[in-house]
């Protein structure tokens, strides 16, 4: 439900991406020079002969210390309760995007997207290989957002099966036909009202019936399959992070949730947190949005 009367600008109501207080970079576990503040790496790109755990990295990735998957006995009950416990369904990595403090992917250089891009491809090459056919890949920038540390990185999820979301999504495609993403992206094209920008074979833009303001997707124009074997997966970053850079220019700073979809056509999803989801949102599904994504992709446009 798009309903603009309600808000002067989506930003008027919004939790803005707090600012940097004075000790933090000081105190950050994600720095180069602090890496036996986390758990030893798992992966890491850099030059050739860096020592595991030492400076000198691009990316690194480690095991997440607080983990939402942990254990298959947290709530067992046994056979036949509605609490009965499932098997261990997950596994937790992060991925630090860069060793200097940075805040958002707004704010990394090309060459920093692209080895983040390759450092979720290995991970979720080595997830499949261990029996997690399933990586959620996430972004969370800002408290409002859910991040607890502000130095920009992101989360690798390891399923043994495809989440609920997802499945729902890949069921709705099915129903339309051969592939709905890529019928959408054909007629926006056409339309030209809500598409941002388009670079490198993928389109940025705000998609119909998007849920909250300046709800953005990023898709490769042509029909892919796997987004962690797909060679654009970079460029797809590099476009999210231009969309950030103009949502900073039309709202300022602010918290924001990506992810990505790896499987059918696949695509990145990007919700800025500029209002709250309430009893409508999460009682019905109903979403309400206060900036139509034709007015969302224009002023992005212009930013
Ligand atoms: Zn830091
Ligand atoms: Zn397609
Ligand atoms: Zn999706």
């Amino acid at each position: 439900m798009v309903a603009p009367a309600r808000a002067r600008r989506p930003g008027a109501d919004r939790e803005a991406l707090e600012p940097e207080v004075d000790d933090e970079a000081a105190r950050c576990p994600f720095c180069e020079g602090r890496e036996g503040a986390t758990p030893p790496e798992t992966f890491a790109l850099g030059p050739a002969g860096r020592a595991a755990d030492a400076p000198g990295w691009w990316v690194r990735v480690v095991p997440n210390k607080f983990p939402a998957f942990l254990s298959t006995e947290s709530s067992g009950r046994g056979r036949g309760s509605l609490f009965e416990s499932r098997p261990a369904n997950g596994r937790q990595e992060v991925v630090i995007h860069t060793p200097r403090h940075r805040r958002s992917l707004s704010d990394l250089s090309m060459r920093e997207l692209n080895w983040i891009a390759e450092a979720w491809q290995a991970r979720a090459a080595a997830a499949r290989e261990q029996g997690f056919p399933y990586v959620q890949a996430l972004v969370n920038e800002g408290r409002a957002a859910g991040a607890s540390l502000a130095h920009s990185h992101s989360q690798l999820v390891w399923l043994t099966e495809t989440p609920p979301l997802v499945v729902q999504e890949q069921s709705a495609q099915a129903e339309h036909g051969p592939c709905v993403l890529c019928r959408m992206l054909a007629e926006e094209r056409e339309q030209r009202i809500r598409i941002v920008a388009e670079r490198d074979g993928l389109v940025l833009l705000c998609p119909f019936a998007g849920r909250q303001p300046y709800e953005v997707l990023v898709a490769p124009l042509e029909c892919e399959d796997d987004a962690f074997t797909s060679t654009q997966l970079g460029a797809a970053l590099v476009l999210v992070a231009d969309g950030l850079r103009r949502l900073r220019v039309a709202e300022g700073a602010v918290a924001v949730n990506a992810w990505v979809h790896p499987l059918g056509h696949w695509h990145i999803e990007v919700i800025p947190r500029l209002s709250t989801l309430a009893g409508l949102e999460l009682g019905a599904g109903y979403y309400v949005n206060t900036l139509a994504p034709e007015s969302a992709a224009g002023l992005l446009r212009e930013a």
